[in-house]
């Protein structure tokens, strides 16, 4: 029997990371990474791409990858829209459109549309919502704690609209899901405030860009991090899912995601050590 492997088995494991930002690599007040460092360095190191999957605009994630100084695909406005920048993959990859410096898919129906269907069911239930369509960078800004300059990139939305439920007070959510699922559409709940958008979900995005770097890296190994319900179907596509602990309580959640990890610590904290964990004993060999 030959035992030879393969080039394919001999060649190491491509770790590729998703990751939501807010509350889970960013603090979820203070939007602060420092903590993150060590592990974003061994990314960095090891070539590792770090895809953000966030419900935050393009333009938003565009100015944070600057400031991290990586370089990557990335998945805005909870899946919508998928991004490639075009210094890095000239050719594109299919189906997707030209943008500017960016390969675009786009997933989620338009903001016009969203924003139509959200007064709908708010008039339809007779709820008082507000969402950012409506709102000014200073009133993003005093719910958000962003700047000014940030609230303004949070606001240029193409594919989700973040919305707060301002009456009635006590209510039950469940209601208004089910208003949007007969429309054809999706509300999810982040860390600050609900979202509307399409059926097209975190998971969705993350499943065609992982299918994507298949073709070219067949041993790929996938993990992702996030801490709100926004981020479960994401979580549900990878080989090593993380749970960034929270205030949330999810109970039966670990049975939903076979292998959920949870960490001890939140936000930029419980990022580093799960990535430090899991990407460091994949390196070693220690898995899988
Ligand atoms: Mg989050």
């Amino acid at each position: 029997m030959n035992n030879t492997p393969t080039s394919e088995e001999k060649s190491p494991p491509f770790i590729v990371i998703f990751t939501d930002l807010d509350g889970t690599l960013l603090d979820h007040d203070t939007y602060e990474w420092e903590a993150a460092k060590p592990a974003l360095e061994l990314c960095k190191h090891y070539g590792i791409p770090l895809i953000p999957v966030s419900s935050k605009t393009r333009a938003e994630i565009e100015v944070f990858q600057q400031k991290l100084g990586i370089m990557t695909p990335f998945i805005s406005e909870n899946g919508g829209g998928v991004y490639f920048p075009k210094s890095c993959y000239p050719e594109g990859p299919a189906g997707a459109v030209s943008e500017e410096n960016l390969w675009k898919w786009s997933l989620g129906p338009s903001y016009g549309v969203l924003v139509k269907v959200l007064k709908e069911i708010s008039d339809e239930l007779g709820w008082v919502i507000r969402g950012f369509s409506e709102m000014t960078p200073e009133e993003i800004s005093s719910y958000t704690g962003l700047d000014l300059e940030t609230s303004h990139l949070a606001a240029l939305r193409e594919y989700d609209e973040p919305f707060i439920i301002v009456e009635p007070e006590e209510k039950d959510v469940i209601v208004f899901e089910k208003a949007a699922e007969r429309r054809g559409f999706h509300i999810t709940e982040g860390g600050r405030f609900y979202h509307i958008h399409g059926k097209k979900d975190k998971g969705e995005a993350v499943k065609r860009v992982i299918l994507w770097y298949k073709r070219s890296q067949p041993r790929l190994i996938s993990m992702a991090l996030g801490d709100s319900p926004t981020d479960f179907s994401m979580l549900e596509q990878v080989d090593y899912p993380v749970l960034i602990r929270s205030t949330g309580h999810f109970p039966g959640l670990k049975d939903r995601i076979p292998g959920l990890k949870i960490t001890d610590e939140m936000g930029p904290d419980g990022w580093n050590s799960a990535v430090l964990d899991i990407s460091g004993q994949i390196i070693s060999g220690g898995i899988p």
